[in-house]
């Protein structure tokens, strides 16, 4: 991509704000970019965000890397890259709806996995095991270590240089310890303030995609039946009003129906619970936003409910089946193995992740080694830590 100076006079830029709310994000009262650039022709600051986003490898990599399903279980289950995109539709509709800033939200949204690891949780769990003495492993720090250090793809700085306001919405949690190293960025969990609305929504949209989806991929797998998720009252009222309607639809477009509902129903009560917090509030300007002393974008007190019913449900009858059980057991061994391997003979490294490793070790010692190895591990999809695993550890695979 090519940025090229704005010439104003010939080609006027749309006004990015219009329309929107006082305290929605704008280019304006943006906190900047970490390294100077001119501002891009024809587009704003978080649609030139959101486009960098797209067109990095960590963006094309979470094809293959999975939610909760291992990527070869079947070809119709989500993956990071359908997820994030359902995350995105989702919190744009939030968005628009409150009037506040859809290309910052959209950036937030496609970036918010970039550093998640192969095979979803277990994988980071397995690696956050393994970095234990080194300084632990958090994925979203780890996707804000993606955008600011790990993608190679301009010629003046490391990352993608994108604006404080994406990298606020992307780091969504952070320990104490690490938001100390990360100054203005890291401030926010020191002193319990709140980010922008475009990023408190989105990580709800995160929360609505998921546990729906998963309802629909968990049915699609038969981990779960629709009998047992009649316990669920979210799910248990949608199904009725479809039953009731259409006493003869397929259990397939039935399932499709009830679960399209259950996302509308989130979506309009996170929408309509926000505007009236918004409208109590009145914050005039995105900095009251992030002074306010909570959250601002919240379900109301009985949707909240319904939804903690709901990933309870989850938890216990899909994350922690036998057989999504049996699955990430061997995904978290395949990444514990790969990273003891590597830390212990860094030759074994491809080129160009040896020289990352080389360069962060004598930064910064063994420590330094530790996190070249788990960006490498991190940066794998599901299939190439399998053939990687293949590749280390069998014999028959000797070239
Ligand atoms: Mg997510």
């Amino acid at each position: 991509m090519i940025d090229t100076k704005a010439d104003t006079m010939s080609h006027p830029i749309p006004d990015p704000s219009n329309g929107l709310a006082p305290y929605a994000a704008t280019d304006a009262q943006s906190h900047g970019r970490q390294y100077r650039e001119p501002s891009p022709a024809y587009r704003s600051e978080f649609q030139r965000d959101r486009d960098r986003i797209i067109h990095s490898a960590a963006f094309r990599r979470l094809e293959y890397k999975t939610q909760v399903f291992v990527n070869h279980e079947g070809d119709l289950f989500r993956t990071r890259l359908t997820h994030s995109i359902e995350v995105s539709q989702i919190a744009r509709s939030i968005a628009r709806a409150l009037r506040v800033n859809e290309d910052l939200t959209e950036a937030i949204a496609l970036a918010h996995d970039l550093g998640h690891t192969p095979f979803g949780h277990a994988g980071q769990d397995a690696l956050n095991a393994c970095m234990k003495p080194y300084g632990g492993f958090e994925h979203n720090l780890q996707s804000l270590r993606v955008v600011v250090e790990l993608e190679e793809r301009y010629a003046e700085f490391r990352g993608l240089n994108l604006t404080f306001e994406a990298r606020e919405g992307i780091l969504k949690h952070c320990s104490n310890a690490n938001a100390r190293e990360l100054g203005a960025l890291g401030q926010r969990f020191l002193d319990h303030t709140q980010p922008s609305l475009e990023a408190q929504l989105t990580n709800l949209a995160d929360e609505i995609a998921y546990n729906n989806h998963d309802v629909d991929d968990g049915l699609r797998a038969r981990l779960i039946d629709i009998e047992e998720l009649t316990e669920v009252t979210l799910f248990r009222e949608q199904y009725a009003e479809v039953r009731a309607a259409y006493p003869d639809l397929s259990q397939r477009r039935t399932v499709h129906e009830v679960v399209r509902r259950m996302i509308n129903r989130q979506v309009v009560d996170l929408i309509e619970t926000s505007t009236q917090r918004i409208k109590t509030a009145a914050p005039d300007n995105i900095e009251a936003v992030r002074r306010h002393p909570e959250p601002l974008i919240a379900y109301s007190a009985e949707m909240r409910e319904q939804n903690l019913e709901l990933k309870r449900f989850l938890r216990t009858r899909l994350y922690q089946h036998y057989r999504v059980h049996r699955m990430t057991t061997k995904a978290a061994r395949v990444v514990s193995a790969l990273f003891e391997a590597f830390i212990e003979d860094p030759q074994l490294l491809p080129d160009d992740a040896s020289v990352h490793c080389k360069r962060l070790e004598t930064d910064g010692g063994m420590p330094g080694r530790a996190r070249g190895v788990a960006d490498y591990i991190a940066g794998m999809t599901d299939r190439y830590a399998i053939t990687e695993y293949e590749r280390v550890y069998n014999p028959r695979e000797l070239t």
